[in-house]
């Protein structure tokens, strides 16, 4: 309790009620399937080139799906890595008792963060010759190996060193004692596009420019540095995106990042249910909802169903999506508010209040993918999945 309040007439109020804990499927959730992360990194695993490693990226909470949970059913599918974006998270799965090897796909600068990622076995990714001599340095002090990987910059201007003076740093980095360089990588920023398996796409341009760089550092010589770029678009382009490593995150919760075809037989991780919590019978022409932009056309059955754009449902769906009750789909109507949002359900008589509705997944054949969510909201699946907020209890199963 803030302090502040401490001496408030509030506080007995406050301390002396017991928190109650609730069933997590009260009114809204999502469940998470590891049997369907660890048979992603599977189904992956076997489309790579023998020895490529798997690095689970797990960042942003397990694309909202509980990091550590998925990591752990990660490991059990096979894989060799993690990946988180920020220090908080890598931390995080320390703290849980999580051994395997993280890289830090974010970047950190100062001496400080980069003790802390040192200490607690965190692989920095390093853009920057200032960094690289902190590091060096650190590894120095503790006289242990700093272990580190390096970005070059082959297209997306985000992190990683500038093509043109990479040569010249990494020569003098790999002669820095106190480092290992345990990997070399670089990113791409359009693998997910349709042209991404011409020859002459950018993905492929800067697949290039990352085999140039690599042969210009005599990369045979350094045989235990792993080489990697794809992330899941890439890897499904291709054998020759894949060098020693990939790095997996929307393909491994079960989704594909692109239009084009594979043959990978993926599994929706992702469950996202909630209750119906109130049914009522409307006029024709009514209003639903705030703003009242759906009017009844009919006389309406409608559910309200105890789940909103504070669970992380984006208002911009509203009108836009269905729901599936028993292996049936029902539209949703109205502005979705805060907390709730309706449905038609009119017709139906085996709905009822208590009753589970599933927003995502798949029921009786009916699958509804944050992949229509995205094209319904002109957005990308990633963003559907980071949105969800923590209101909404993950249930593992
Ligand atoms: C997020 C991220 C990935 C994973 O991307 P997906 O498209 O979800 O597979 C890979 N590499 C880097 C550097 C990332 O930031």
């Amino acid at each position: 309790m803030q302090s502040g309040l401490k001496n408030s007439k509030y506080e007995s109020q406050i301390v002396s009620h017991p928190l109650v804990s609730i069933d997590p499927t009260q009114r809204a959730w999502i469940e998470v399937s590891g049997q369907s992360i660890e048979h992603n990194v599977r189904e992956i695993k076997s489309f790579l080139t023998n020895g490529c490693q798997f690095m689970a990226v797990v960042k942003a909470d397990g694309y909202g799906h509980d990091a550590k949970f998925v990591s752990i059913n990660a490991i059990k599918g096979g894989a060799d890595k993690l990946g988180v974006a920020t220090l908080q998270e890598g931390l995080h799965l320390r703290s849980e008792g999580i051994k395997e090897p993280i890289l830090v796909l974010g970047n950190i600068y100062t001496r400080k963060d980069l003790i802390i990622c040192f200490r607690n076995n965190l692989m920095p990714t390093i853009s920057d010759i200032k960094q690289c001599i902190i590091c060096n340095q650190i590894g120095e002090k503790y006289k242990k190996l700093f272990h580190v990987h390096l970005k070059i910059d082959t297209g997306m201007s985000r992190l990683g060193f500038d093509t043109n003076n990479f040569v010249k740093y990494f020569q003098k980095i790999i002669s820095f004692e106190n480092i290992k360089i345990d990997g070399i990588y670089s990113h791409l920023s359009t693998a997910d596009s349709l042209d991404a398996l011409d020859k002459s796409s950018f993905a492929n341009k800067q697949r290039r420019t990352f085999l140039q760089l690599l042969s210009n550092i005599s990369i045979k010589k350094y045989p235990n540095i792993k080489i990697h770029l794809a992330n899941s678009a890439g890897t499904l382009i291709g054998n020759e995106f894949h060098f020693d490593m990939v790095r997996v995150g929307l393909c491994m919760y079960g989704y594909k990042p692109s239009q084009y075809q594979t043959n990978l037989k993926l599994k929706a991780a992702m469950s996202l249910k909630s209750k119906v919590s109130f049914i009522r019978l409307v006029d024709k022409k009514v209003g639903v909802s705030y703003g009242k932009n759906f009017i009844t056309r009919k006389k309406t059955k409608l559910a309200v169903i105890s789940i909103g754009y504070a669970d992380g449902i984006y208002r911009t769906l509203s009108n836009k999506i269905s729901l599936i009750h028993k292996g049936k789909m029902y539209p949703q109507i109205g502005s979705i508010t805060m907390d709730q949002l309706m449905i038609d359900i009119t017709g139906a008589n085996d709905i009822n209040v208590g009753d589970t509705v599933l927003l995502l997944g798949c029921d009786e054949g009916k699958c509804i993918s944050p992949v229509d969510w995205a094209d319904a909201a002109s957005t990308i699946p990633w963003e559907i999945l980071c949105a969800f907020k923590n209101r909404l209890p993950r249930v593992q199963i």
